[in-house]
C-alpha cells in the first residue's frame, strides 16, 4: 500500500507515460505506478548505495526487471536519452534540494513535458524556480498523512504568472483554501510569529532587521489569504 502522498504524486502521471522517478528510495513509486498500469516503463534513480540496493530488490522481488530500471546516479543523470523518459517525479525532498537536482542537468529536461514535485518543505522555491524557467504549474494539490501536511505540484512548460502570496501559498491552493491549507497556513503564522517575538529580543543588526520585515510581509499575505 501507497502511502496517501505518493498516491497524489502518481494520480498526476499520466496514462502511458515513460517516467523517471528521482530520488526513488524503495522505488516504491514507479512500481505502483507499474502495477497499477499506468506506465509501462520507468526508471528509479538513486544517488545512495543503501536506496539503489532497496530499489533493486523490490523491482526484483515485484518481477518488473523489464519494466523499470533502476540507477545509481546523482539527479537527472539516472535519465539516458534511449529511455523515452517524458515524465519525471521528485518526492520527499526540500523545495531546495528539488531545485538543485532540476538546475544540475538542464539539458536532460529537454525531451521532458511534466514535472511532478513534492517537497517536504519550501515550495515556494520550486514557485519561484518554475517562473524564472518558463514551467507553468498546471495543478497543485496538499495531503495531510501522519501530522505532516505535503504540497504535490504539476509544471507544464508554458508562461505564468503568480503574484507574491501565490509564489508562496500556490494559486490552485489559494483558489481551493481546503481545510488542509488553512491548517497549514494558521501554523506558519504562529510559527512565524513565535520567530518574529525572538527577533525582537535579538540584537537589531541590519540582519535581524531584514529578517524581522521579511517575516512581516510573509505574515501580512498570509493573512490576508486566510482571511474569511
Ligand atoms: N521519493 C521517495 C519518497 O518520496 O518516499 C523517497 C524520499 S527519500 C526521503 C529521499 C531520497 O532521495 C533518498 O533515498 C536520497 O538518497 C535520495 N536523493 C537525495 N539526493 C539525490 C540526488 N541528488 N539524486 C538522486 N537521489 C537523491
Amino acid at each position: 500500500n501507497l502511502s496517501k502522498r505518493l498516491e497524489t504524486v502518481a494520480s498526476f502521471v499520466p496514462k502511458g507515460a515513460t517516467v523517471a522517478d528521482i530520488g526513488s528510495d524503495h522505488a516504491y513509486l514507479p512500481c505502483y505506478l507499474v502495477h497499477k498500469g499506468i506506465v509501462q516503463k520507468a526508471v528509479a534513480g538513486e544517488v545512495v548505495d543503501g536506496p539503489y540496493q532497496s530499489a533493486l530488490k523490490k523491482v526484483r522481488e515485484e518481477g518488473m526487471e523489464n519494466q523499470i530500471t533502476v540507477r545509481l546516479a546523482d539527479g537527472l543523470a539516472a535519465i539516458e536519452s534511449g529511455d523515452g523518459v517524458d515524465t519525471i517525479t521528485i518526492a520527499g525532498m526540500g523545495g531546495s534540494l528539488i531545485v538543485s537536482i532540476l538546475e544540475k542537468n538542464p539539458e536532460k529536461l529537454e525531451s521532458i513535458q511534466r514535472l511532478i514535485l513534492q517537497p517536504n518543505i519550501h515550495a515556494k522555491l520550486i514557485r519561484q524556480w518554475a517562473l524564472a524557467h518558463q514551467w507553468k504549474i498546471i495543478d497543485e494539490a496538499i495531503v495531510e498523512e501522519d501530522e505532516k501536511i505535503y504540497e504535490i505540484l504539476v509544471l507544464e512548460r508554458g508562461p505564468m504568472e503568480l503574484t507574491e502570496a501565490e509564489i508562496l501559498m500556490g494559486k490552485e491552493l489559494i483558489r481551493e483554501k481546503s481545510d488542509v491549507f488553512v491548517k497549514k497556513w494558521t501554523n506558519e503564522v504562529q510559527h512565524m510569529k513565535k520567530v518574529l517575538q525572538s527577533l525582537e529580543k535579538a540584537d537589531q543588526t541590519p540582519e535581524i532587521l531584514a529578517k524581522r520585515e521579511e517575516l512581516l510581509h510573509h505574515v501580512a499575505l498570509v493573512e490576508e489569504v486566510l482571511k474569511p
